[in-house]
């Protein structure tokens, strides 16, 4: 029987535990995990802090597996047959209906009600729909992909779930060539839109946070500007970004944070007639006074929101990890995982990060 890691209820340590074997149905897949990954997202979920979970669950919304058996003839996007030892991965967003009022008139495809989502939505009890598990099934409809033999799956787990949400992030700034582009936080989202941000054209790339040690990270993917918070002169950040943009701000700033003040701050580092783009705020982390008049009508600056990925934004991760892979020798992917766990040590590895000692964790279920 396939062994998994289990969050049984908020705030208690996760179990490793035996689970019954998958049972294969026609148009479903089960894979054996390669990689998962540790994310701020398993973080709110140890701590109870979204809603609707369905306790006990396995826990693991980006992955990569082999695959071990189809239940008959099954296709990706693109019409390829998936062979039984073929590297593949999947979207955890599932059952987006294309059928209600955010689908068909709102076209939010991200906030429909319908969705579930491996290792958030799915309870334990309704089979191995996590990847903190030796083994993954993988349900009828579930959207498939193998990946390119350009894409190693230790490249693909090192984008992980922070680079699709970045790419969305990125095609709401809408960055032009020649734009001065704040990154305000340097976890794997922000690190990830910073490097999408040079990849758009940005003139400068300027990133903000408070841990040098991921500081230099950042710095080792090319980007300009490196701001360190201090703690002692709060807006020193700020006043920087003002200088480095002649007294104007940036065209575009993208928070990545989940920090409430971060957004004050960000609207004052913005030129006017910029973009502003939160993608950080994954859940309530309360309120912020703003000025409407001062920080947003008298700026004419746009604010725009990000929530979730769809399959566009799953598929073109992919294709941007082929395009500029470490093979290339264009970017080191792989540099930005931190550690590899087992399963017994996701505790430690939900202790790491959530204290940003790690910027990607990831987890190799099948290494004991
Ligand atoms: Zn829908
Ligand atoms: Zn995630």
């Amino acid at each position: 029987m396939p062994l998994a890691a289990v969050m049984t209820a908020p705030n208690q340590p996760v179990e490793v535990q035996q689970l019954p074997e998958p049972i294969l149905e026609k148009g479903g897949i089960i894979i054996e995990t390669l990689y998962s990954e540790v994310c701020g997202t398993d973080v709110h979920l140890l701590h109870g802090r979204l809603e609707g979970v369905p306790y006990p669950i396995i826990p693991g919304h980006f992955s990569v597996g082999r695959v071990v058996e189809t239940g008959g003839a099954v296709s990706d996007v693109n019409g390829k047959l998936i062979q039984p030892g073929a590297i593949a991965t999947f979207l955890d967003v599932h059952e987006t209906c294309y059928n209600c009022w955010y689908c068909l008139v709102a076209k939010a495809s991200t906030r429909c009600p319908k969705r579930k989502v491996y290792g958030v939505t799915y309870s334990a009890k309704d089979g191995l729909l996590g990847g903190w598990s030796e083994l993954i099934y993988l349900k009828p409809g579930v959207k498939v992909l193998t990946l390119p033999e350009e894409v190693s799956p230790k490249q693909f787990i090192a984008g992980g779930c922070a680079l699709p949400t970045a790419l969305h992030a990125i095609d709401r700034a809408q960055i032009q060539i020649g734009d001065v582009v704040v990154v305000q936080g340097c976890g794997p989202v922000g690190l990830s839109a910073a490097i999408l941000a040079l990849l758009s054209g940005a003139g400068k790339v300027i990133v903000i946070d408070k841990f040098e040690s991921r500081l230099v990270v950042a710095k080792s993917f090319g980007v300009d500007e490196t701001l360190a918070i201090r703690a002692d002169d709060p807006r020193q950040h700020i006043e920087r970004v003002l200088e480095l943009t002649n007294g104007h701000g940036a065209d575009v700033t993208i928070e990545a944070t989940g920090i409430p003040i971060a957004v004050k701050e960000g609207l004052n580092m913005t030129r006017n007639g910029g973009r502003y783009v939160i993608v950080g705020h994954y859940t309530n982390t309360g309120e912020i006074l703003i000025n409407p008049h001062l920080e947003i009508n008298l700026k004419h600056i746009d604010i725009r929101g990000t929530w979730g990925i769809d399959f566009s934004h799953f598929y073109r991760m992919i294709e941007l990890l082929k395009r500029h892979s470490d093979s290339s020798k264009n970017i080191a992917w792989s540099s930005i995982i931190s550690r590899s766990y087992t399963l017994k040590e996701i505790n430690q590895a939900l202790v790491d990060v959530e204290q940003g000692s790690v910027l990607k964790a990831v987890i190799q279920p099948n290494l004991s």
